[in-house]
This record gives structure tokens, C-alpha cells and sequence, in this order.
């Protein structure tokens, strides 16, 4: 098959690609997208299902009992994700994040884990492999996760208080067993684990004080993130939005903060240092200081589709390349073609975006489809 058979087999959103012809192997020139962004992060959802119905993720009225999630066979197998992955490894990417939906509602999610880790970059470094979870499952699961070959988690949390936090996961789920599947996570060294509390002003923004203090000194960094306007059924508003200017402003009347100079250039979270020694907290801020610009992450949903932005409408399935028995290089051909055209910066527009979508009627994907 040459690159234009192979696009060709894929559904129609693609654009046109004409020129050089891609391969399996590295080559720098070919991974780069249209803004000089090179490809480095796979994030994989392992399942559009969920224990939790987030207000702000999966409403309950949207995510009800008739809701219909993906049956089995629609989803991409442990050796088709492997595959996926061993490509776009061979292509530069360095990290993967396992997500979802819950990840750890995916069965046998540690044998996965552990197809993963055998994979090295063309050098021969190991793949930096974490996951995002809600921590329901983790206490069970953490010890047999990192003999797997997971290296860290990532943990949602958005309240500690009781109420609060049941009121936003909407399952009456209880924080304590969260907080206890950190401890447990870190105990078998699984770290160092962040805490993502999503922000969502009326609802949980009187406890970020409190969420400070509970884990300055810990060896947990919590993370506080802008609610985003993905997907097409949380309602998002920007005025429920907490700007991270005000987090930092309401932490540093109480605990006093200094700002921490960037581990790498374009890191999504901007570190912030207790003044006094004790640790570290970060803020996401994808809505008021949108970071596009180093955005080096790809997406592959739950059944196969590759996503090049958090906020698109449509992916290219590479479910049914593979299932149609495309060789290696075909998909290497495919992959570097999409990378090759991205020119996604949808939170640098947001506004226009916004706009557009609206007059198109277009939907944007959800975020527990295909993964934060
Ligand atoms: N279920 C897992 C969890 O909650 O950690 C993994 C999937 S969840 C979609 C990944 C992350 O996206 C979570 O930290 C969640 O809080 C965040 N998230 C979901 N919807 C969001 C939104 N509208 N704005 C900002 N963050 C969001
Ligand atoms: Fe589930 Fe995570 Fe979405 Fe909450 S944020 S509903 S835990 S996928
Ligand atoms: Fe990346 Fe899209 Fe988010 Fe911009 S809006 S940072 S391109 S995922």
C-alpha cells in the first residue's frame, strides 16, 4: 500500500497528504506537526465506562441507563493498543497515560500495563507509564499495578469535604476511600502522585483553602485545574470557571507561595512553592492561559480513534486500519500523516472555536470517551 492507500482506508476526515512517504522507524522530520510540535505523549482510554458521574465529566442526565457505551468487541484490544503504542514509540513518543472513563474499571488493565512496559524508545530507555484514575479501585489494585511496571498515578479528587465531594462524583462515593487509595498507591511507590482537583465555582471552589492545607508537608502534589468547556453535555459556562490567578491568590493570603521555575519548557502545570518549605502545588489553567503552543500530546479513544486535540469532533479510526490487516509501516505511514497535518490549537482560539461550532452544530467529543 502506498500513504495515499493507506489514508485512503481510513474515514474521510483526513486531509489530503502529498509529498514524502512515512516508515516505521524515527525520523524527526516526519513527526512535527504544521506548528513545529513534535509528537511525544500518548494518552490511551481504556474505557468509556465510569463508576463516577462527575458533574462536570458525565451528568447523570446525559450518562443515564440508556446511555450506550461500547460493547467489547468494539474496543481496542490489549494487542492492538501495544501495537499502536510500539509505533508512536518508534515515532518519539516518550510518555503514555492510561485513562478513561475509569481506567481501572478495565479488566486485567495490569496485564496491559505490563505489554506496555516492555516497550523502549529507539534508544533503549524504558516508557514513562501512569495512569489517571478516581482512586475508587486503587487500593485494590495499586500493588499488582506496579509489579505490572506502572510507574505513577494520578488521582482526581475535588473536595475533602464529605458533601461536596459526594455531591460532584454524584454516587455518594466517600472520600476517605479515596484518600486511602492514595496511601496505598504511594505505599508501593507509585509516585510521586498527583491530586487533580477540577474546579467548579458554587460548587467546590470554598474548599481549595482546605485542600491546601490537607496535603502541604505530604508527599502528594495537589494540582488545581480550570473546569474546560470539553465534550457537548456538562453546560460548561466560562463564569464557572476559577481562574487559577484567584486559586494562587486565595492560597497565598494564607499560605504564602513563591512561583517554581518550569522542569521543561511548555509543562502544562505552572508550579507554585510553599514559601516555608512545605512543598509544591500546580495549576492547570487551560482556559486562561491556554499552552497550545507546546501541546505534544495525541489521544486514542476507547475503540481505536485518533484524536490530535482534547476539544475535536471527529478522529481517524485506526481500529479499522488495523483490523484490516495493514502492515506496521502502513500505520506508521497513517500516524505520521495525521500528526503531519495537525494544526489544532483550539483553547489559543477559544472564543472563535466557540463560535464556529455553534453556527456548524458541531459536537465535540466527550472527555470520558476519550480521556483527560
Ligand atoms: N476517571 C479518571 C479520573 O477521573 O481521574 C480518568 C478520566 S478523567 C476524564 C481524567 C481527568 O479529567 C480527571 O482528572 C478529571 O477531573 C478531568 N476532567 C474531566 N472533565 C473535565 C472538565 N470538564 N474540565 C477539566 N477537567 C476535567
Ligand atoms: Fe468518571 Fe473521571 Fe469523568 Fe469523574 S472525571 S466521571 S471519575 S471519567
Ligand atoms: Fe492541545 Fe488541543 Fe488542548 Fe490546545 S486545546 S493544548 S492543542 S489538546
Amino acid at each position: 500500500m502506498t500513504e495515499s492507500d493507506v489514508l485512503s482506508a481510513l474515514p474521510p476526515i483526513l486531509p489530503a497528504v502529498s509529498g514524502s512517504t512515512g516508515h516505521a522507524g524515527i525520523d524527526s522530520e516526519l513527526f512535527v506537526d504544521t506548528l513545529n510540535r513534535p509528537l511525544r505523549d500518548l494518552r490511551i482510554s481504556v474505557t468509556d465506562r465510569c463508576n463516577f458521574r462527575c458533574v462536570y465529566c458525565m451528568p447523570k442526565e446525559i450518562f443515564g441507563r440508556d446511555y450506550a457505551f461500547l460493547q467489547r468487541d468494539e474496543l481496542l484490544s490489549f494487542e492492538e493498543i501495544t501495537r499502536l503504542a510500539r509505533i508512536a514509540i518508534a515515532n518519539g513518543v516518550e510518555k503514555i497515560r492510561l485513562t478513561g472513563g475509569e481506567p481501572l474499571l478495565r479488566k486485567g488493565l495490569e496485564e496491559l500495563v505490563s505489554m506496555l512496559a516492555d516497550l523502549r524508545t529507539p534508544d533503549g530507555r524504558e516508557i514513562d507509564i501512569a495512569l489517571t484514575t478516581n482512586g475508587s479501585a486503587l487500593a485494590y489494585k495499586a500493588q499488582a499495578l506496579k509489579d505490572a511496571g506502572l510507574k505513577r498515578v494520578t488521582v482526581s479528587l475535588d473536595s475533602l469535604d464529605e458533601a461536596t465531594f459526594q455531591a460532584m462524583n454524584d454516587v455518594r462515593f466517600p472520600v476517605a476511600k479515596v484518600l486511602n487509595g492514595i496511601d496505598v498507591a504511594h505505599a508501593v511507590g507509585l509516585g510521586p502522585i498527583k491530586i487533580n482537583m477540577v474546579l467548579k465555582r458554587g460548587q467546590n471552589d470554598q474548599d481549595i483553602v482546605q485542600m491546601a492545607r490537607h496535603f502541604k508537608g505530604s508527599p502528594y502534589i495537589l494540582r488545581f485545574i480550570e473546569f474546560m468547556d470539553v465534550g457537548s453535555s456538562n453546560g460548561w459556562k466560562m463564569d464557572e470557571v476559577v481562574p487559577s490567578s484567584e486559586v494562587i491568590r486565595r492560597i497565598n493570603a494564607e499560605l504564602p507561595l513563591e512561583e517554581v521555575v518550569p522542569n521543561y519548557d511548555g509543562e502544562t502545570s505552572v508550579r507554585w512553592r510553599y514559601r516555608d518549605g512545605g512543598g509544591e502545588i500546580g495549576v492547570i489553567s487551560s482556559v486562561t492561559r491556554s499552552f497550545c503552543q507546546s501541546c505534544t500530546r495525541v489521544r486514542v479513544s476507547t475503540e481505536g480513534r485518533l484524536f490530535t486535540c482534547l476539544f475535536a469532533t471527529e478522529g481517524n479510526d485506526l481500529r479499522a486500519l488495523m483490523r484490516t490487516g495493514c502492515t506496521d509501516d502502513e500505520l506508521a505511514q497513517a500516524l505520521g500523516a495525521i500528526w503531519r497535518n495537525r494544526g489544532d490549537r483550539y483553547s489559543d482560539l477559544r472564543s472563535a472555536k466557540t463560535r464556529e461550532l455553534r453556527q456548524s452544530g458541531g459536537k465535540k467529543i466527550e472527555m470520558s470517551y476519550i480521556g483527560g
